[in-house]
C-alpha cells in the first residue's frame, strides 16, 4: 500500500515558512532589512496588536518594477546573489529569497511599490495563494503590509505570545536596527501611537540618546579595539558602572551591522566589567564589530540571528580587554593622589542614616553616595580574592558551628573595634575570634526592618525640578497603575505625555537618581510577576520597594566610616530582627573563629 505522498506545494511552503517567520518580530526583521538593502533612509513602521494583526513597513528605497514585484514573492527569488560563491562577499542582509515568499504563504500580504523612474506604481495583494494586481499612484519606494499572521496555520498561531511579549520582541529588534543605522530615520508606531521617533542622528551616541534617554547617554564610555590579523575592528559604547539594568535588554552586539545573539560575546562583556558591577545587575553595552566577511559564516541560522566566527576567542578577548581597560582608565582618573591615614579620614557621610525618620529636609545630611573611587581597583582584586578565600574557609567552618552565631551583643560580650577593611568590612575582635561585618549588607538590613515598621513617619521631599523618565507608553500605563503603591513609599509619579513619567516627590533620604533606578526596578518587578493576583503583586511590589529603598539609602562598600559610625552600626545591627542576612539574603557578618586562625597558622593542629 502506498504510504508516501508528496505534500502539496502550498502546504510545504507553509511549513517551511515557520523557519524564517517564527513570530511577528521575525517578519519585521525581514521587511526592515529588505528596505535597508533597497537603500532606504526613511522608514516608518506600524504595528498593531503586537504585530499579530497588522504590520506595515514604509520605505523610500529603490522600489521594484512591476516584473520584479511579481517575482519577489516567488520562492528563492532574490536580486542579491547569483550563486553560493557570492555568499562570502555579501554586503546585504538578504540573500536567500525566502522571506517574502514565506510571509506571503502565511499571511495576507500587500505590496505597493514604485521605482523613482516610473510614473505609476503597482499594488499586489496576495491572499490564500491568489494574487490581485492593480496599477496605482504612490510615492517612490515600497510599502509592505502584513495582516493576520498565521491565519491559515492555526497550529503555529496558537504559539504566538501575548501582545505585550510580541511587541517587546519587535521593539528590541527595532532598537537594534536603529542602532545599526544611525543615519537612517525611523518612526515606529504601536496601535497608532508614535513610540520611537529617531530622526537621522549625527553619531551613535545621539541615536542612543533618542532610544534610551539621557539617563543612559550621559553615562556612556567609548572605546575601540582593532586586530590586524583577522581584520577586526570593534567599537564599544558602554555604560559606566553607575548605570545598571536588571536584565540584558540593553546589551546589543552588531556584526557587520547585523544584530546577533551570542552568549560567548555577551559573557566577554560581563567579564570586562569583572567585579565592578553589583551581582545580578547588567550594564548597557553597544558593541559594533566590523569584520572581514571571510572570517564569519552568517548562514548557520535560518533567521540569521547567529554568526559563526572563524576565530571566536580572538573577538572575545578583544571585547573583554577593551572594556576592562576602559573602566580601569575611567576609574583611575577619579582616584585621589594619596590615601589619608585612618584617624584623619572624615566620613563621606557626615551622618550615618540610621533613623531616617521625620528627618530635616536636607538632602545632604542623608544621601549617602557611591563614588567611583570607592570601587576596588584591578590591582586590589588579587588581594581581595586571597581574602575571600580565607572567608570562604571560615564560611564552611561557620556552617558547621551555626549555633554559636551571631555573637556580638554589646551589653553582654565586649568587643574591640579593629577598624575598616577595604572600606567595606568592619573588623571586630571578640572573645570567639575575628568578626567581619559587611557594612552595606548590615545597614541594608537595619533600614529594611526600620522601614517595615516606621516608614510612614518619614518625610518626603517635593522636587522643585521633577525628574522625567522616558518609557514606552505600555510601561507608562503599567507603572501608573501602581501609583498608589509608590505613593505609600513617598514616590509620587504622574503620567507626562504618552511615554514619560514625572517624579514629583521622593523620600527624604533618597537622591533623584536612586529613585529613577527604583522606578525601573519596580517596572521590571511588575512585568516579571504579571501572572500574580493583584493582592500578591501588590505585596511583592511593597517588599521590593522596601528592599530597594534600604539598599539605596544604606552606606555602600567604599564609604569610609568613622569609628563612631561603626560603633553605631554594630549597635543597631545587634537590635535588628533577621540580622544575619541582608534583604537579598547575603550574610551581614562572618566569624573567623580563634581556633580556625590557630589552625591556619599551625599553632594548633
Ligand atoms: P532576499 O532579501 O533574500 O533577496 P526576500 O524574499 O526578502 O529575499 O526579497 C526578495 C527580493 O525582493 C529582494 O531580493 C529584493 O530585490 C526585492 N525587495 C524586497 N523588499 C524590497 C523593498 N522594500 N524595496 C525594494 N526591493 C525589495
Ligand atoms: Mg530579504
Amino acid at each position: 500500500m502506498q504510504k508516501i505522498f508528496k505534500l502539496p506545494a502550498a502546504e510545504a511552503q507553509k511549513i517551511a515558512a515557520g523557519e524564517v517567520v517564527e513570530r511577528p518580530a521575525s517578519v519585521v526583521k525581514e521587511l526592515v532589512e529588505n528596505s535597508l538593502d533597497a537603500g532606504a533612509t526613511h522608514l516608518t513602521i506600524h504595528v498593531k496588536n503586537g504585530g499579530k494583526e497588522y504590520l506595515q513597513i514604509i520605505d523610500d528605497g529603490c522600489g521594484m518594477s512591476a516584473v520584479d514585484a511579481r517575482l519577489c514573492i516567488e520562492q528563492y527569488a532574490t536580486s542579491k546573489i547569483r550563486s553560493v560563491n557570492d555568499l562570502s562577499s555579501l554586503a546585504t542582509f538578504g540573500f536567500r529569497g525566502e522571506a517574502l515568499s514565506s510571509i506571503a504563504a502565511v499571511s495576507c500580504l500587500t505590496i505597493v511599490t514604485r521605482e523613482p523612474s516610473q510614473e505609476h506604481g503597482i499594488k499586489l495583494t496576495i491572499e490564500n495563494g491568489t494574487i490581485h494586481e492593480e496599477i496605482v499612484a504612490c510615492n517612490s519606494g515600497t510599502i509592505i503590509t502584513v495582516e493576520n499572521l498565521y491565519y491559515n496555520v492555526p497550529a503555529r498561531k496558537k504559539f504566538l505570545k501575548t501582545r505585550e511579549t510580541e511587541w517587546r520582541a519587535i521593539l528590541q529588534l527595532l532598537q537594534a536596527l536603529c542602532l545599526a543605522y544611525p543615519h537612517c530615520s525611523f518612526k515606529i508606531f504601536h496601535e497608532n501611537n508614535l513610540i520611537l521617533n529617531c530622526p537621522r542622528a549625527a553619531h551613535d551616541k545621539e541615536r542612543i540618546h533618542q532610544l534610551f534617554g539621557h539617563q543612559l547617554s550621559e553615562r556612556l564610555l567609548e572605546s575601540s579595539a582593532h586586530d590586524d590579523a583577522t581584520k577586526t575592528s570593534i567599537t564599544g559604547l558602554i555604560s559606566s558602572i553607575q548605570y545598571t539594568r536588571y536584565d540584558r535588554s540593553q546589551i546589543f552586539i552588531l556584526v557587520n551591522k547585523r544584530w546577533i545573539k551570542n552568549y560567548k560575546l555577551s559573557q566577554a562583556i560581563m567579564k570586562g566589567y569583572g567585579n565592578r558591577l553589583v551581582k545580578d545587575r547588567f550594564p548597557a553595552a553597544f558593541i559594533a564589530i566590523e569584520i572581514d566577511p571571510q572570517q564569519i559564516d552568517i548562514n548557520i541560522h535560518p533567521r540569521k540571528e547567529e554568526v559563526q566566527f572563524l576565530n571566536p576567542r580572538k573577538v572575545e578577548t578583544l571585547i573583554e580587554e577593551m572594556i576592562a581597560d576602559l573602566l580601569q582608565k575611567t576609574m583611575a582618573q577619579h582616584l585621589p593622589t594619596h590615601t589619608l591615614p585612618l584617624q584623619q579620614t572624615a566620613s563621606i557621610n557626615n551622618f550615618l542614616p540610621t533613623y531616617p525618620i521625620a528627618a530635616p529636609l536636607n538632602h545632604h545630611t542623608f544621601a549617602p553616595y557611591q563614588t567611583e573611587t570607592s570601587l576596588p581597583l584591578k590591582n586590589n582584586v588579587v588581594e581581595q580574592k586571597r581574602f575571600e578565600h580565607v572567608i570562604e574557609k571560615a564560611f564552611t567552618f561557620q556552617e558547621e558551628h551555626k549555633e554559636q552565631l551571631p555573637l556580638i551583643n554589646p551589653e553582654q560580650s565586649a568587643y574591640q573595634l579593629i577598624g575598616q577593611l577595604h572600606k567595606t568590612y568592619i573588623l571586630l575582635e571578640t572573645d570567639k575570634g575575628l568578626l567581619l561585618i559587611d557594612q552595606h549588607a548590615a545597614h541594608e538590613r537595619i533600614l529594611y526592618e526600620q522601614f517595615a515598621t516606621r516608614f510612614y513617619e518619614c518625610a518626603l521631599v517635593k522636587l522643585i525640578f521633577p525628574e522625567i523618565i522616558t518609557l514606552t507608553p505600555d510601561d507608562c500605563k503599567l507603572l501608573t497603575s501602581f501609583q498608589d503603591i509608590l505613593q505609600t513609599h513617598h514616590i509620587m509619579i504622574e503620567l507626562y505625555g504618552d511615554n514619560q513619567i514625572m517624579i514629583q516627590s521622593v523620600p527624604v533620604y533618597l537622591k533623584n537618581q536612586s529613585v529613577v533606578d527604583i522606578i525601573h526596578y519596580t517596572l521590571a518587578c511588575a512585568q516579571q510577576h504579571q501572572n500574580l493576583s493583584p493582592q500578591e503583586l501588590s505585596k511583592k511590589l511593597h517588599e521590593s520597594l522596601q528592599a530597594q529603598m534600604a539598599c539605596k539609602a544604606a552606606v555602600k562598600a567604599g564609604d569610609v566610616l568613622t569609628l563612631e559610625k561603626m560603633h553605631e552600626l554594630i549597635h543597631l545591627l545587634e537590635k535588628t530582627p533577621n540580622k544575619s542576612t541582608c534583604p537579598h539574603g547575603r550574610p551581614t557578618s562572618w566569624l573567623i573563629a580563634l581556633h580556625e586562625l590557630e589552625k591556619m597558622f599551625r599553632r594548633k593542629l
